[in-house]
């Protein structure tokens, strides 16, 4: 029996995850016991740190519960095979050839008698077979104990054994095969769900950087980057990489890049390059030795190169590379590496659309900031002739001996004139009220007086159309925090469209409450009110409603714009209710003071 099994902890049956190699190393073990007539059998695997670790056990339930799972060091079962007899596949070592200092307990020694012959079994005698791979790499043992007989093998049962050891050999490595495939396959599915999880990001350093450790750990990499090429003529794109130190490609490997990747997108394959692996056609030569001779340079004996993309679009690749003595790159990890290409190359897109979108607000503000501009310098330019046309036809109409056409031509001017201020007012005031760089200087602002003001200029025009103006105002002062020109020219231009908006007879309501700590102003209609489009582009400069109800009053579009500048500059809100053919209500939220 192999006897150094040092004080190895027990730790129940499952050794090996594969469930099916488990049971055909079992079904080996138990072939030895109850064919080839042993009381006991063991097979062991070589594990990475070097030590022989019992997984399958047949023949006795104490030999089991005392050797599964237990351990020895490789280089002990060397010691004992030099003194071994050769037996084919089997070595033997009599006891007799033991160190009598050998010392240790043996894992587990039958508590047997040896019977009266010169071939008698003796306790401590050691048969074994060394299960090694076609590369000649030790990587398990068969060991067996308890001979039925109670004799040393003989010719026949030593071929049966040797049957067996052969068997044993290869149903080991297909178990440890299978082991390492399992593992590589839950490490790449583990790297996979953490580069998910980082995909959720929109900025691509933040997602190479969280997805940086689960790759390298996940793929078994000593090294990755993520490239994303450029869009047109932008250059040579973007390398994220693992490392402090920049991954430097060259122009002509950018190309090779580039090219690969579309090809490899298409085909959905990933693309191995080592100087050990045949060229698959994914390169030509000359690429392929320019892309060997980078990595040279880089000290990197292989990389596994990753398409990225999204429904036909290949927008970049991830490299994973691995240092010379590392294992090649297998089929398990090229498919799970073609999946984080997926999620990555939706990650690209997505970090692309936000680019995108963020240049479109950058220079939809700069057009913005331009029209503004636009716009005040053209009323600033034709404020001073308008004002001397005004100031001439005044001195005009003053004459005595205007004839009476004359007359009649010089007030339709005036009003022309009139109505062009009026616009350039407007037009002013939208550009003030429109300048971040001219915000309002907040001081406590009396909107119930600010609300007589205003009733006291409509009131006129809403006698003139019998309209029932009621005012709903609290008793006192009532203190918003603000501009109080600003808050004036608010009410008014509501006020103003609510009275010009309904037609004759109707009934217009305005009212100041507070609500939860702010100043709430409404204006209630009757009027025509407007369709839900319409309300929905309320506030943009120049909108005037289609409905040729409103279009009959005259109006330049520019009374809500003003509004809904004021409302943002002084931190309020307002929300709008209409319903066509029947009125609407106007509320506006404003910081008390
Ligand atoms: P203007 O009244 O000078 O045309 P505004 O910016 O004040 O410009 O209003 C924009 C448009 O919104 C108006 O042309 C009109 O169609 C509609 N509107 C505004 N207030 C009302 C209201 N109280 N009732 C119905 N329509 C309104």
């Amino acid at each position: 029996m192999p006897r150094d099994t040092p004080a190895g902890p027990v730790r129940g049956r499952v050794r090996l995850s594969d469930a099916g190699s488990r049971d055909a190393l079992q079904l080996i073990a138990e072939g030895v016991t109850d064919v080839a007539h042993f009381g006991v059998a063991a097979i062991s695997v070589v594990r990475e740190d070097g030590k022989l670790e019992v997984v399958a056990v047949a023949g006795s339930d104490v030999a089991r519960s005392q050797l599964e799972g237990s351990r020895t060091p490789v280089d002990r079962l060397a010691g004992e095979i030099a003194k071994a007899d050769d037996w084919g596949l089997l070595r033997f070592v009599p006891h007799e050839r033991l160190e009598p200092d050998a010392g240790d307990e043996w894992g587990w020694v039958p508590d047997i008698e040896p019977i009266d012959a010169p071939d008698a079994w003796h306790p401590l005698d050691l048969l074994i077979a060394p299960l090694y791979d076609d590369n000649g790499v030790l990587r398990g043992t068969l060991a067996m104990d308890v001979p039925a007989d109670g004799r040393r093998p003989g010719e026949e049962q030593r071929a049966l054994l040797n049957m067996y050891a052969e068997q044993a050999g290869r149903a080991v490595v297909v178990a440890l095969e299978r082991e390492a495939l399992a593992e590589q396959v839950r490490m790449a599915q583990a790297a996979r769900r953490i580069v998910r999880r980082a995909t959720a990001q929109l900025s691509l350093e933040r997602i190479a950087a969280d997805s940086r450790d689960a790759l390298l750990e996940g793929f078994r990499a000593a090294g990755m980057w993520i490239h994303t090429f450029a869009r047109g003529a932008e250059g040579l794109g973007h390398i994220y990489s693992s490392n402090p130190t920049e991954v430097a490609l060259t122009p002509d490997l950018v190309k090779i890049a580039e090219s690969t990747a579309q090809a490899a997108w298409r085909s959905q394959q990933v693309v191995i390059v080592a100087s050990n692996v045949e060229d698959d056609e994914s390169l030509d030569p000359a690429e392929r030795a320019a892309v060997l001779s980078f990595l040279r340079g880089i000290d990197v004996e292989s990389l596994l190169f990753i398409p990225l993309g999204a429904g036909p679009e290949c927008l970049g690749n991830l490299v994973l590379t691995r240092l010379p003595g590392a294992p090649e790159w297998t089929e398990t990890e090229a498919a799970a590496a073609l999946d984080i290409g997926h999620d990555l190359g939706r990650a690209i897109l997505n970090a692309r659309t936000f680019e995108r979108e963020h240049q479109l607000v950058v220079e939809l503000q700069e057009l913005d900031t331009y029209k503004g501009q636009l716009i005040a310098t053209v009323a600033h330019e034709l404020k001073n002739p308008l004002s001397s046309v005004l100031g001439h036809l005044e001195m005009l109409e003053s004459a005595r001996d205007l004839a009476g056409t004359t007359r009649g031509s010089l007030a339709a001017m005036e009003r022309g004139a009139q109505r062009m201020v009026k616009v350039i007012d407007d037009l002013l005031l939208l550009s003030k009220v429109g300048d971040p760089d001219n915000p309002v200087i907040p001081t406590p602002v009396d909107l119930s007086h600010v609300l007589d003001e205003v009733i006291d200029l409509v009131e006129l025009s809403a006698q003139q159309k019998r309209l029932d103006l009621k005012v709903e105002v609290p008793d006192g002062p009532v203190l918003a925090l603000g501009d109080a020109d600003e808050l004036d020219r608010l009410c008014a231009n509501l006020i103003s469209n609510a009275v010009k908006y309904t037609p004759e007879g109707g009934s217009v309501t305005v009212a100041i409450d507070v609500v939860d700590g702010d100043v709430v102003f409404t204006c209630r209609d009757e009027g025509i009110g407007m369709s839900a489009e319409d309300v929905a582009r309320l506030g943009t400069e120049f909108f005037r409603s289609s409905n040729p109800l409103a279009l009959a009053q005259p109006g330049t579009g520019l009374g809500l714009a003003i509004v809904r500048r004021i409302v943002e500059r002084h931190g309020g809100s307002m929300d709008i209710e209409s319903d066509l053919g029947h009125g609407s209500t106007f509320r506006v939220h404003l910081p008390a003071a």
